[in-house]
């Protein structure tokens, strides 16, 4: 039988991540309680009927006594104000992470906030996710195989790392640790960029229609369903994490920016031989990438 090693988990925010992080580890049977903490009444009773959480927290207090972890789930641009909310109760013993998609600012808040707890502090970004938000779109399989991202700080304790590695490999994730300058880096170009693109690609047929998206989108086939299947992610989520990682990213819009400029020349110039060595170029790194990975 498994042991469980959670007694009390507190997730705040308990949507797509916080939630199937929730069913992961209640069937992998480590966790005893779930506490919810949340800004929609209707999102947490949802939680709570779907069996995602034990209780909806009615204090904060009292939601993080005797609390063994505290997973912080929230939108990247309110996880610095829940630390700071936190901070006030929680115990010694008490465990935190969080799941932001980026990681640098969540840890200049730790070190405002926690600066007295930060053996207990540890970062985390699962690389899972879909365009789909809150609790009903929770899965207990949203981790498996899939790559969990650690970026502790030299503070954090040795145990503290080993109990939420244990945690995340038992929800089926693959382990691996970086520093959060290099992790904010890699995602802006992996990830953030792309949503950009995405959502920049709907308004691009928005105003080629002149407003009437409809007129065109009837004609979308699968290529252009592909594409901006992305651009159907919570505005809120994309706002924050493009605030939160702007250094990073406007270099990559600027380099971006560059590759389409050359495109765009080598179209004006006629010239399909670049053309094709530049789409054969990608090609072959895509059906590389795909080999590798399987
Ligand atoms: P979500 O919208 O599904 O869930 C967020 C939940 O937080 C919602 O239930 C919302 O009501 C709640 N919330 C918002 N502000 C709050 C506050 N101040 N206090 C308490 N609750 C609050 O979003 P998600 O996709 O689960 O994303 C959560 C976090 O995980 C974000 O930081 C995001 O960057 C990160 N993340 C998302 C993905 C993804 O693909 N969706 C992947 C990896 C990491």
């Amino acid at each position: 039988m498994t042991e469980i090693i959670l007694n009390k988990l507190v997730i705040i925010g308990v949507g797509l991540i916080g939630g199937s992080f929730a069913l992961a580890l209640r069937r992998a049977s480590l966790v005893e309680h779930i506490v919810g903490i949340g800004r929609s009444r209707e999102n947490l009773l949802r939680a709570k009927e779907l069996g995602v959480i034990d209780e909806i927290a009615n204090d904060l207090q009292e939601a993080l006594k005797d609390a063994d972890l505290v997973l912080l789930a929230v939108p990247v641009g309110q996880i610095g104000k829940t630390i700071a909310q936190i901070s006030l109760y929680l115990e010694s013993k008490t465990i935190v992470t969080d799941v932001g998609s980026t990681k640098q600012d969540v840890i200049i808040a730790a070190r405002s906030f926690l600066a007295h707890n930060l053996r207990n502090f540890v970062p985390s970004h699962p690389i899972a996710g879909t365009e789909l938000s809150g609790v009903n779109a929770a899965n207990a399989n949203l981790f498996h195989h899939k790559h969990l991202i650690l970026t502790p700080l030299e503070e954090t304790s040795v145990d503290a790392i080993h109990y939420i590695t244990r945690l995340w490999k038992s929800c089926g994730a693959r382990i691996s640790q970086m520093q959060a300058s290099q992790h904010d880096e890699i995602f802006a170009t992996m990830s953030h960029l792309p949503h950009i693109l995405a959502f920049t690609l709907m308004n691009h047929v928005c105003t080629i229609a002149k407003g009437s998206p409809s007129n065109l989108l009837r004609f979308a086939g699968t290529s252009f369903l592909d594409f901006t299947r992305i651009a159907s992610s919570s505005p809120e989520m994309w706002r924050d994490i493009c605030l939160t990682n702007q250094a990073s990213l406007l270099c990559q819009i600027d380099a971006y920016q560059d590759e389409l400029a050359a495109l765009r020349k080598m179209l004006a110039n006629n010239d399909g031989v670049t053309l094709e060595k530049t789409f054969s170029n990608a090609q072959a790194v895509r059906h590389q990438w795909l080999k590798d990975k399987s």
